[in-house]
């Protein structure tokens, strides 16, 4: 069974005269425990896709599964997913911990259980030592690491992360973007990544799907992306310097 089905997605925004349609009929299955890149340019309707499985943006047509259960009609809150958005903003007068376990807090999780997820997930992000900081002490990369703890902690079925790299510098870019694939390859949750840089996309993806103007020009490896561009689109946004 696919952990993420998309069939037919469509989506318009506005009424009437207003009316535009952003995505023209999206079919895609995403395997259990894959890396997926959603790459295209901007516009093409990255975000809106991604924002549909986590229930933020209303389906037009189609279907959306998510662990062969519809979430069609489902409240964010009540899909498998956790979110890793380009500006996380982490609470600025809690401790690591209390940003940690926040979430889990909310839905009453037994103290216990809170700790042993939150030591958990800092262990895997090297946080362990860091706990009762604010997040005025920390670097900018250690920051972003309490973002991506925070979304660990709630053990989702399906991570979606939106840009999370593009307003970071280069070089915490580079180390984050390790540290995604290092939680993949620890937790191996399937994961849905947007983004609009190609080089991104090809170093991260297990498969990318390349999207142009609301439509999915290809899904495939990065291999066959690459060697057997489906379109001259795909092989023109591929093959173009970075
Ligand atoms: P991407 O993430 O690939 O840059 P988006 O999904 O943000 O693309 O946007 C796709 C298209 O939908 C763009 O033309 C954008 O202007 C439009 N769009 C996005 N959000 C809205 C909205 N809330 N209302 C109307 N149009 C929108
Ligand atoms: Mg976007």
């Amino acid at each position: 069974m696919a952990a993420i089905s998309l069939r037919n997605v469509v989506k318009r925004y506005g009424k009437g005269r207003h009316e535009l349609q952003v995505l023209h009929g999206i079919d895609a299955e995403v395997s259990d425990r894959e890396f997926v890149v959603i790459v295209g340019p901007s516009g093409c309707g990255k975000s809106t896709l991604l924002r549909m499985v986590a229930g933020l943006e209303e389906i037009s047509g189609g279907e959306i599964a998510i662990g062969g259960r519809v979430v069609n009609e489902l409240e964010p809150a009540e899909r498998d997913i956790a979110m890793v958005f380009q500006n996380y903003a982490l609470y600025p007068h809690m401790s690591v911990f209390d940003n940690m376990a926040y979430g889990l807090k909310i839905r009453k999780l037994p103290v216990a259980e809170i700790r042993a997820r939150v030591d958990k997930a800092a262990a895997i992000l090297e946080l362990g030592h860091l706990l009762e900081r604010k997040p005025r002490q920390l670097s900018g990369g250690q920051r972003q690491r309490v973002a991506m703890g925070r979304a660990i902690v709630r053990q989702p079925q399906v991570f979606l992360f939106d840009e999370p790299l593009s307003n970071l510098d280069a070089k915490l870019r580079a180390q984050t973007r390790i540290e995604i694939q290092k939680l993949h390859a620890e937790l191996g949750i399937t994961s849905l990544f947007v983004t609009h840089d190609q080089v991104e996309a090809m170093t991260l993806a297990q498969r990318m799907i390349v999207m142009n103007a609301g439509r999915m020009e290809q899904f495939g490896t990065p291999e066959e992306v690459y060697h057997r561009p489906a379109s001259t689109f795909v092989a023109s946004f591929i093959g173009s310097p970075p």
